[in-house]
């Protein structure tokens, strides 16, 4: 068996995202864990403040910690969701200005969602608006 190729798939208790699961017993308190980040962690290293860990084989059960990655947060929702469902799911642009009716340009994508731009931001900079908005991840 190739191991760095096959997942190791988690045979405990499973969450309900669909996650490994563990329980860990800490001077009689118990944790409950992601398999996956354990073995991350034991295999590969502390994972950094504010990262999480993708499973590049996309299964959750999966712990082999070949397939397992950290990214930021803002990289794993992006492999995992259209654009424009997190582009729905925000309240405030980047730079911290609220979506409000006045605040912003809405328009419809071509899969269906409704894909809005920050008004403030666009005029503040209009002129490289359409690098930034490669860059931020806008539809
Ligand atoms: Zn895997
Ligand atoms: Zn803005």
């Amino acid at each position: 068996m190739d191991k760095k190729r096959d997942c190791w798939e988690w045979t405990g208790s499973i969450s309900q995202h669909g996650y490994g699961r563990l329980t860990i017993s800490n001077n009689g308190h118990k944790k409950t864990r992601s398999a996956h980040r354990v073995s991350y962690e034991t295999f590969v290293g502390e994972i950094p403040d504010g990262l999480t860990i993708d499973h590049l084989c996309r299964n959750r059960k999966c712990i082999n910690p070949s397939h397992l990655e950290a990214v930021t947060i803002k990289e794993n929702v992006s492999r995992g969701n259209p654009l424009w469902k997190q582009e729905a799911a925000r309240t405030h642009c980047k730079y911290g200005h609220e979506f409000t009716e006045d605040n912003m340009y809405k328009y419809k994508t071509k899969t269906g969602g409704v894909c809005r731009n920050c008004k403030t931001c666009m005029k503040a900079r209009t002129r490289k608006r359409y690098t930034l908005a490669k860059l931020e991840g806008m539809c």
